[in-house]
């Protein structure tokens, strides 16, 4: 049996290219955050995680400037032995007082993070429990730990319940959640969850890649409910709100040095470039001195969604910049994303297994930097083609 057979007999991309309806790795011949050029085209971008439109802020580029002139371009190696700067360090400091934490460890990924924390927390004999709308990184951690791995239903924290109460009191159980969920931007239930984990004597983790920058003021989605003191380990990454490239997790001194000398994606991988780091700490400096942006993203995500559900368009349950448009079918998902793409609005099409079947959907996500003009037209071209494929 050839190992490779499986490759050639992979057709569906090649089938989709031929149609015209791959919509994946879509090269950008030019992107300025709002929008961008693709075959020649100029789109406004619907479809990024830069939500404070950070990426071209100039301080953040004259912080990764900075940082390759004064120390090169890579570290070469893991934080571990040789990569490890005190601007890493001093990133930590500042996100573990952002988020409210005494300590923070910094990956080179918000992947890498979760792999990394999440296996090492959940070591043999343990449990990870996990939303089924959890990021695939989150559940990766989990598989690649030795533990057992339980999973609910989305959000239903009765289902959560029964799944705790079934488990052996003996065995450590760590709780592991997104605080703002990828795909349908809505928020996990962080006070039901820290109530449910406290009265079965289980940990809370919170991945909130898509809520650092964005909801609690910026501070994140425990700071939005109020309830950081009882979320025992905060993540997030810097390629979304911190407009860079690596991740983070935060909670007590002695959980961060357990993580930091147990994580495999830490001490077997090179640290984060200078410039990835100094960009993500001058973000966070911009986080702190322009408040406006995480205002303005927050509105701006209200009126887009109150604009489409006023059409006639499926918006789920977000609460945040990430407006999913539900469809429900693969065939009128990529359609749907086709007309737009050619009408001038760059859309994420998601189908299973990224979501469950009959929540396939376009993803949308907006910015703190999207002009209202741009927000105008973005409307207007979904009104014509949500009418042309039958949404609305
Ligand atoms: N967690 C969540 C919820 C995410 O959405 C992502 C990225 N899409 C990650 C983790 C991984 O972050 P990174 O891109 O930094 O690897």
């Amino acid at each position: 049996m050839d190992i490779l057979k499986k490759c050639s007999e992979f057709t569906a991309v090649k089938v989709a290219i031929a149609e015209g309806y791959y919509p994946y790795f879509t090269p950008l011949a030019e992107s300025e955050g709002t929008e961008v050029e693709v075959r020649g085209r100029r789109l406004v971008m619907c479809g990024s995680n830069n939500y404070l439109g950070l990426t071209t802020h100039p301080l953040v580029r004259e912080a990764g400037i900075a940082a390759i002139e004064r120390f090169g371009t890579s570290c070469t190696g893991s934080r571990f032995l040789n990569g490890n700067l005190e601007l890493h360090e001093q990133l930590e400091a500042e996100l573990a007082e952002w988020v409210g934490k005494p300590a923070a460890l910094v990956f080179s990924t918000g992947m890498q993070a979760n792999l990394g924390a999440v296996s090492a927390l959940v070591g043999r004999g343990d449990i990870a429990v996990l939303d089924k709308d959890d990021h695939a990184s989150i559940v990766d951690g989990a598989r690649l730990g030795y533990g057992t791995v339980k999973r609910y239903r989305h959000n239903d924290m009765a289902h959560l319940e029964s799944v705790l109460a079934g488990l052996p009191r003996d065995a450590g159980t760590l709780v592991v959640v997104d605080g703002v969920f990828s795909m349908e931007g809505d928020l996990a239930p962080l006070p039901e969850l820290t109530v449910l984990c406290r009265r079965y004597g289980a940990r809370l983790m919170v991945d909130d890649a898509h809520g650092m920058g964005v909801t609690g003021g910026g501070r994140g989605t425990a700071a939005h409910f109020g309830v950081t003191d009882e979320v025992d380990v905060i993540m997030s990454t810097f390629s979304k709100s911190f407009a860079s490239l690596g991740g983070f997790v935060a909670g007590e001194a002695d959980v961060i040095s357990y993580v930091k000398h147990h994580a495999r994606s830490l001490i077997f991988s090179a640290s984060p470039t200078p410039a990835n780091t100094a960009c993500a700490l001058a973000a966070l400096q911009v986080m702190r001195t322009e408040p406006e942006r995480v205002e303005r993203v927050n509105r701006t995500a209200a009126r887009m969604r109150d604009a489409f559900r006023a059409m006639g368009f499926d918006t789920g349950n977000s609460v945040t910049p990430i407006v999913p448009i539900l469809i429900g079918d693969d065939q009128r998902t990529f359609l749907t994303w086709r007309l737009l793409l050619e009408a001038g609005v760059f859309t994420n099409p998601v189908i299973s297994p990224a979501v469950l079947p009959g929540r396939q959907m376009l993803r949308t996500s907006y910015m703190a930097t999207h002009t209202d003009e741009q927000l105008d037209r973005v409307l207007d071209i979904f009104a014509t083609v949500g009418r042309q494929v039958g949404l609305i």
